[in-house]
């Protein structure tokens, strides 16, 4: 037997097919927004599409932006020359927001993950590489410390190694398979702080 209509059944599970949204949140949700004026149900849906239809790559970075190049890049007062490899936008934002990096930084979109299918070529790793051949001093890699993390990581120090482009690693204090995206800033700075050479 159906619980709810259909079209509350839809609601249901299109929201329940997004990350981290399970069956009552997505519930919930369905019966939150149905008894949400029309006018903010059609704001919010027009929000989701606007932003589908704006939000790009920034064509150094890769970080998701509304124009061609994303207000890091085009910030000629940050240092062009010492890239941040991250794996998501959220890891480009939490380094933001400490506010003490002046450096630009290089999304990779994923990690190499053998397990998953996720090989180097799945990922930004190319868009980084030719990156290189301007003038850049250091490549700090501050993918997660998960076994994706590192092993990306590693790859990318092999990668670099023969241009003689310095390669670093964010230091230990990110903890051991923890998510950049959900550690204090006060961490991320002490790990960014004490990067050793690889
Ligand atoms: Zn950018």
């Amino acid at each position: 037997m159906e619980l709810y209509s259909g079209h509350i059944n839809k609601l249901i599970s299109e929201l329940a097919n997004l990350p981290g949204i399970g069956e009552k949140s997505a519930q919930r949700l369905a019966f939150h927004l149905i008894n949400m004026p029309e006018a903010k149900v059609k704001k919010l849906a027009e929000t989701i599409v606007d932003a589908k239809e704006h939000v790009c790559y920034c064509k150094e970075c890769f970080t998701l932006t509304d124009g061609e190049v994303c207000p890091v890049c085009a910030n000629e007062r940050r240092d062009h020359g010492t890239i941040m490899v991250v794996e998501t936008p959220r890891d480009l934002a939490a380094y933001e927001k400490t506010g003490k990096y002046r450096g630009v930084y290089h999304v990779l979109h994923g990690a190499i993950s053998p397990m998953l299918g996720i090989g180097p070529n799945e990922i930004k790793l190319k868009e980084l590489i030719a990156r290189l051949e301007g003038d850049v001093e250091e490549v700090i890699i501050a993918t997660n410390s998960s076994l994706e993390g590192e092993t990306t990581a590693m790859y990318i120090s092999k990668l670099i190694k023969p241009t003689g482009i310095k390669v670093t690693r964010i230091a230990s204090g990110v903890p051991v398979g923890g998510d950049i995206e959900y550690i204090d800033e006060v961490t991320l700075l002490r790990a960014l702080e004490g990067r050793i050479e690889m």
